[in-house]
């Protein structure tokens, strides 16, 4: 299963207290901490996003978002220090299966492995399963879609 980041931005709109500038120690580099996982580390504005990061309105407009977020000039709203983000943000993924009843999407499993959906079977197939579920992230994915494709569903 591949997951395609679409760089939407809604996964860092409301990071800006996880993921903190502590001190800015360069033009385009700055000493920060992850407060999430309490540990620090050196941002480096990527070259090619550099454009981008000088565009403060964005980071005004939205006090709540990584201080690194920013949007780009084709409608993306990307992180600018990719090279040099902490490697919670690079392995982060928000949807890791999408589930179908025929052709209508109802549910997704996101990258820690948690069902979002408002379909009560679906969410009660899921709950009914979850002490079982393996650990490993891939083997989660593969196990929970072949689960929901056993009880009639699709997945993408
Ligand atoms: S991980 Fe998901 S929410 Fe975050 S930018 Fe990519 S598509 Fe958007
Ligand atoms: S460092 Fe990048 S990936 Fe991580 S929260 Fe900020 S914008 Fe998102």
């Amino acid at each position: 299963m591949v997951f395609t980041c679409a760089q939407c931005g809604q996964c860092c709109m409301y990071l800006g207290d996880y993921i903190v500038i502590d001190a800015k120690t360069g033009p385009y580099t700055f000493s920060c901490s992850c407060v999430s996982t309490n540990t620090l580390f050196q941002a480096v504005v990527d070259e090619d996003k550099r454009n981008f990061f000088d565009n403060t309105e964005f980071s005004r407009a939205h006090p709540n978002a990584c201080p690194f977020l920013r949007p780009t000039d084709d409608g993306r709203i990307v992180c600018t220090i990719h090279e040099t983000s902490p490697a919670q943000c690079k392995i982060y993924r928000c949807v890791a299966v999408r589930i179908f009843s025929g052709e209508k999407q109802i549910g997704y499993i996101t990258g820690m492995g948690a069902l979002h959906s408002d379909d009560p079977s679906l969410r009660s197939l899921y709950e009914s399963c979850t002490s079982h579920m393996p650990e490993q992230d891939e083997e989660r994915d593969e196990w929970l879609a072949r689960l929901f494709e056993k009880h009639g569903y699709r997945t993408e």
